[in-house]
């Protein structure tokens, strides 16, 4: 079974995004920033793919990035940004960073499954 690391401030999108993909067959980590992400990481937690908010306090979404690209063992994870407006800037920055998609809040099941499937995560 393959883990996607869940990296959002909001309980309650986490817990929405949980509810997506554990009927496609995934596991589920829930990190609420991007230190809890990257403390989940070097746990040596499992992650085959991450969807990562872009606001996040403490550390934003296009730093968490930028520190997981970093690491060795998640230089190709898929990474997948989640972003609630439209800024064409912040996704050049995380596509240029090392993210593989993107996708705009509020999202369904439908764009989550086919984001990861073009990511290679089906
Ligand atoms: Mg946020």
């Amino acid at each position: 079974m393959k883990t996607i690391l869940v990296v959002d401030d909001s309980a309650l999108i986490r817990k929405a995004i949980r509810r997506i993909l554990e009927p496609m067959g995934f596991q589920v980590a829930e990190a609420g920033n991007g230190i809890e992400a990257l403390d989940h990481i070097e746990s040596g937690g499992p992650v085959d793919a991450i969807l990562l908010d872009v606001e996040m306090p403490q550390m934003d979404g296009l730093s968490t990035l930028r520190e997981v690209r970093s690491r060795a063992e998640m230089a190709q994870v898929p990474v997948v940004m989640c972003t609630t407006h439209n800024s064409m800037a912040t996704i050049t920055a995380a596509i240029q960073a090392g993210a593989n998609e993107y996708i705009m809040k509020p999202f369904d099941s439908g764009i989550v499954g086919t984001k990861l499937q073009s990511v290679g995560v089906g």
